[in-house]
């Protein structure tokens, strides 16, 4: 029989022991703007796993994902569908922050993306909830974005994907924008209580092969 308590340590240690190397990585040149390296936060087991886009200048600052406006929402959003952020794991697409928060570089997801697809074995989340078209767009690989894809799950690798706006477009955004993160976070919440699920569990296409091509 399968030991969950054991297992779950295992699956601690080992991400303990990616961030220790992530917290030295030189593979890009984020390496030299950084103040810290931003891994994620949360429990091996969570079920729920949220993936943003990369650390701004509090995450950057406290070498903690969402610490910042965006992530008081994304609290608040997990609050209103009876979650807390010790329920979930947060991660995002690159560990260290762009300059200035410029958009991620394609190199730089690139040389990161090893970290992320580590984070979700071993986290092992039933639902991934990708936050805004980086994390969509690497998981999902779909040329359309967030605005079209959002609203729906996706069967992905064993898990379910359910995209979402990142909460920092719902700050700069508005209403519209927050009602439909709403939305997704009920979705999400539906998947976790296996009231909702995705149609077809697709065959993994030839390129999706080693979960980010
Ligand atoms: N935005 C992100 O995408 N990630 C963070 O950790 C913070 C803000």
């Amino acid at each position: 029989m399968r030991d969950e308590g054991a297992t779950q340590m295992n699956a601690a240690q080992e991400l303990a022991r990616i961030a220790a190397q992530a917290a030295v990585c030189t593979a890009c040149g984020l390496a030299s703007t950084r103040t810290n390296v931003v891994f994620g936060d949360g429990t091996a087991g969570a079920s729920v796993m949220f993936v943003g886009e990369g650390p701004g200048y509090h995450e950057d600052q406290q070498g903690v994902p969402f610490v910042g406006a965006a992530g008081q929402l994304l609290n608040r959003l997990l609050g209103e569908v009876g979650l807390d952020r010790r329920d979930a794991y947060i991660a995002n697409v690159i560990k260290c922050r762009p300059p200035g928060n410029r958009d991620p570089r394609p190199d730089e997801i690139q040389a990161c993306k090893g970290f992320l697809a580590q984070q979700i074995r071993l986290v092992d989340p039933k639902v991934v909830m990708t936050l805004g078209n980086f994390a969509t767009k690497l998981l999902l690989k779909q040329q359309v974005g967030i605005t079209r894809l959002r609203g729906n799950v996706y069967p992905w690798w064993n898990r379910v994907v359910v995209p979402t706006f990142h909460p920092a477009a719902a700050l700069r955004g508005g209403a519209s924008v927050l009602e439909s993160m709403r939305e997704d976070f009920v979705l999400m919440r539906q998947v976790l209580d296996s009231a909702v699920a995705p149609e077809v569990e697709a065959e993994p296409r030839a390129e999706q092969l080693g979960l980010f091509g």
